[in-house]
């Protein structure tokens, strides 16, 4: 599988909840119980459904989904609509990739 130009993660202590980038991005962003949103690669896309979530895989800046290319106009807009402006976009880095845990 090809590697993407793109990476994304959440900073959860800034996350406020309201589930935007879920509403625009629904294939890449995903609320977790306790109110707040994380990021997961989806086996359609990826072969095998990862959620970021702090349990099945990292959260935070370790836990970083990769952005199908197909995503990356609706992953921006929601980085550019969250109110908390802590979705944070990257360009894809195999070496991150590897030691993030996932
Ligand atoms: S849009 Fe931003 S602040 Fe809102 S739930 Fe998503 S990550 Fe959190």
């Amino acid at each position: 599988m090809a590697d993407p130009a793109l990476m994304v993660w959440i900073d959860q202590d800034l996350c406020t909840g309201d589930g935007i980038c879920e509403e625009i991005a629904p294939d890449v962003f995903q609320g977790r119980d306790d109110g707040l949103w994380v990021v997961k690669e989806t086996a359609s896309n990826w072969g095998a459904d990862i959620v970021f979530d702090g349990e099945q895989a990292p959260d935070g800046a370790r836990g970083v989904a990769r952005v199908p290319d197909s995503q990356i106009d609706t992953v921006v807009e929601a980085a550019e609509e969250c109110p908390g402006e802590c979705i944070m976009i990257e360009p894809f880095d195999a070496d991150t990739f590897a030691k993030r845990g996932a």
